[in-house]
């Protein structure tokens, strides 16, 4: 049996009950094939693969509470710190309903990846809690946000650990993280990116993820003799990822017609008006349906389906598995040249598989949102340096770095003749440098 095969074997047989980690696993070592076949001996010599699925640490905590009406609420806290080889974990927390240890794990083991592929000395993590902040008063989110974090600070630190935001996880809560933090352990310090900008947050954080999805998209089109210029684009989601996708795409002319959240969608043939979205999203916290009561001859659909919408490009932005192998059908049959994932894990593997073999263009969301982590990234070296980058700063850091990573995917892919297949590209390119760092730090 190979050896890729033995470790996905003894991945499933060790982690049971876990299958978007299998799936994540299972998706990078299929595309790594290529490159463990040609050092098979030298990496299980030093158990390699064995490594590299296993997380380094996982902090898993009880998180109480006390809620409006006086009762006592308990919710489940984690952190995995993947892996530290090219420097210190970083990585999202993610608060939603849906958090459990599989889809924690899925979520760390990408982020190492994508971590490598910024070209940024960061190291993979990821955490969070089953927490649901929809629907909760201001007061319950610091109450819940300060017990997590009383927890969490023993294991983080700007030099150990920088978490950042993810879904649920917004520019509130990280305030109220970094709060928390700071009283207990007296230390002004870059521990958490997506601050404010009056307590060290970088300029660009905010928009840095939908940017550089646009970025790496555009510089995608580019190298295929396209552009986003005049092109119909349909983004799902509305949060943070999704609304800046949309800002960018439309600076670079492209006419966004669709955005949705978990209830729906909204379709708006003259272009979606995004100081509409922002009002409802980011400043009342309400929900997209509520753009078709505010803007005439827009349309909102209850449930799934803006896939079905015909776009040139479409931009996944809400989260993992939402785009299936029926949506991937539409999408191609409806003219859609090029898909790229601004969420983590948005399109099934069928869908993956299936939109490879239509030769659309298809960039993996480990390359296409690493822009957030990037600026994460970014905001940690100003913090180091006690420094403020200007906006236009970050910002052409940012692009410089979205049209390297698409360099190195492609160049990763020509090399081991799968040309255009940026899946296999990524996994490889962020897989080499990774693999190098541990190979020279011995059996740790
Ligand atoms: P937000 O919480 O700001 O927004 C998430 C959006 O997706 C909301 O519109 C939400 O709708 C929708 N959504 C969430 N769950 C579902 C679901 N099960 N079905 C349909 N829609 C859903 O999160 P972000 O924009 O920050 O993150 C979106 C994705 O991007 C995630 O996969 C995240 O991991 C990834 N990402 C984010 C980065 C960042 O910097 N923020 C960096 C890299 C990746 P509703 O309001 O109804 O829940």
């Amino acid at each position: 049996m190979s050896y890729v095969s033995e470790v996905m074997e003894r991945v499933v047989a060790k982690n049971p009950g876990e299958p978007e980690f299998h799936q994540a696993v299972k998706e990078v070592l299929d595309s790594l094939a290529l490159v463990i076949d040609a050092h098979e001996e030298e990496y299980r010599s030093i158990g390699l693969l064995e490594r590299l699925t296993e997380p380094e640490r996982i902090i898993s905590f009880r998180v109480p509470w006390v809620d409006d009406q006086g009762k006592v609420q308990v919710n489940r806290g984690y952190r995995v710190q993947f892996n530290s080889a090219i420097g210190p974990y970083k990585g999202g927390l993610r608060f939603h309903p849906t958090v459990n240890q599989s889809i924690l794990k899925f979520l760390g083991f990408e982020q190492v990846f994508k971590n490598s592929l910024t070209g940024l000395p960061i190291g993979g993590g990821k955490g969070g809690a089953d927490f649901d902040p929809k629907g909760k008063s201001d007061r319950e989110v610091m109450a819940f946000c300060q017990s997590f974090m009383t927890e969490l600070c023993k294991y983080i630190g700007a030099d150990q650990d920088v978490p950042a935001g993810d879904i649920g996880v917004g520019g509130r809560e990280i305030g109220y993280l970094y709060g928390q933090y700071k009283r207990i352990t007296g230390l002004y310090e870059g521990v958490l990116t997506g601050k404010g900008l009056t307590y060290g947050g970088s300029l660009v954080r905010t928009q840095a993820t939908g940017y550089g999805l646009v970025y790496i998209t555009e510089e995608m089109l580019r190298h295929a003799g396209e552009s986003l210029a005049g092109k119909t684009v349909v983004i799902s989601g509305s949060g943070n990822v999704a609304i800046y996708a949309a800002e960018k795409a439309g600076q670079l002319g492209a006419k966004v017609v669709a955005l949705s959240d978990s209830n729906g969608y909204i379709y708006d043939a003259d272009g979606i008006r995004l100081d509409v979205v922002k009002e409802i999203k980011e400043v009342r916290r309400g929900r997209i349906r509520e753009y078709a009561e505010k803007v005439p001859g827009s349309v909102y659909t209850e449930g799934k389906g803006i896939w079905t919408i015909p776009c040139d490009v479409a931009l996944p932005c809400a989260t993992q598995n939402e785009l299936h192998l029926e949506d991937a059908k539409a999408l191609v049959d409806n003219g859609c040249i090029c898909v790229a994932e601004g969420a983590n894990m948005p399109t099934t593997r069928e869908a993956t598989d299936y939109l490879l073999e239509k030769k659309l263009l298809f960039m993996p969301g480990k390359a296409a949102n690493a822009g957030g982590v990037a600026t994460s990234a970014l905001e940690m070296s100003q913090n180091s340096q006690r420094l403020s980058w200007t906006f236009e700063e970050v910002d052409e850091r940012l692009k410089r770095i979205m049209i390297d990573i698409y360099a190195k995917a492609a160049d990763a892919a020509a090399r081991y003749g799968v040309k255009d297949n940026f899946v296999a590209g990524a996994n490889i390119a962020g897989f080499e440098k990774v693999a190098d760092a541990m190979k020279a730090q011995g059996i740790v």
